[in-house]
C-alpha cells in the first residue's frame, strides 16, 4: 500500500493517517513531525525548520526532501508507507513522483480530507486550549489554511488528472470518516471491470 493524505491543518490527516498505517501494516510517514523532530534536534537546520513552522509557512521543499526521502526509501523497500502531509507543493510532488519513479514503485492513492475553514480552525483552537502544538494560534492558524489554498490545493487536480483522487468529506466523526476512505480507496484500487 502506498497513498498519501493531502488536507488541510485540522482535517485528521494523523489519525487518519495512523489507522490506515495499522490497517495496511505500513508505515505512517508524518511530514510535520518528521520535521518537528529535526527541529528539536537543534542545529542550524534545526532552527530554520522551527522559524518556518513556527510561523505556519513552508519548510523550503530542499529541507523537507532532504528529511523525508530516507524514511521514504525504507518504507517503500518495507511494503509500502502512508505519506502525511507530504508532498505540499508541486515541485515535492514532482520530486515524490521521481523518487517512486526511482525506487520501481508507483503512488496508488491520493485521499485528499476536506472540511470548511470555520471546522478546520475550531478543531486546531480546541487542541490548542489542550495544550497544543505552539503554532495552533488564531493567526497562524488562518496563515496555515491560507497556504494549504495557494500552494497545496493545487496538489488536488494534479492528482485528479493521475486518477488516483479520492476525496472525503472530514467534516464527520472519525469512524465516519475512515469508512468513507475504506470505501473510496475499494473503489479505486480494485475497479470493476
Ligand atoms: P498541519 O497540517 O496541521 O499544519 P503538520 O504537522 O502536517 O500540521 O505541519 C506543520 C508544519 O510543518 C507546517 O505548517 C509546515 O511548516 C511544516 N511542514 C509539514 N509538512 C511540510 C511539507 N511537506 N513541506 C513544507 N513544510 C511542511
Amino acid at each position: 500500500m502506498r497513498l498519501l493524505l493531502l488536507a488541510p491543518p485540522g482535517a485528521g490527516k494523523g489519525t487518519q493517517g495512523e489507522r490506515l498505517a495499522a490497517r495496511h501494516g505500513v508505515r505512517h510517514i508524518a511530514a510535520g513531525d518528521l520535521l518537528r523532530a529535526e527541529a528539536q534536534a537543534g542545529g542550524l537546520l534545526g532552527r530554520e525548520i522551527a522559524a518556518h513552522q513556527a510561523r505556519g509557512d513552508l519548510v523550503p521543499d530542499q529541507v523537507v526532501l532532504d528529511v523525508l526521502t530516507p524514511a521514504v526509501v525504507e518504507a517503500a523497500a518495507r511494503g509500502g508507507y502512508i505519506l502525511d502531509g507530504f508532498p505540499r507543493t508541486l515541485a515535492q510532488a514532482t520530486a515524490a513522483a521521481e523518487l517512486a519513479a526511482r525506487l520501481g514503485v508507483t503512488l496508488q492513492a491520493a485521499v485528499y480530507l476536506y472540511a470548511p475553514d470555520t471546522v478546520l480552525t475550531q478543531r486546531l483552537l480546541d487542541r490548542a486550549s489542550q495544550g497544543g502544538r505552539a503554532d495552533d494560534r488564531a493567526d497562524v492558524i488562518r496563515h496555515r489554511l491560507e497556504v494549504f489554498a495557494g500552494t497545496t490545493g493545487p496538489l488536488v487536480p494534479y492528482y485528479k488528472e493521475r486518477g488516483i483522487l479520492v476525496a472525503v468529506d472530514a467534516d464527520q466523526p472519525p469512524d465516519s470518516v475512515t469508512a468513507d476512505i475504506q470505501a473510496g480507496l475499494s473503489g479505486l484500487l480494485l475497479p470493476r471491470s
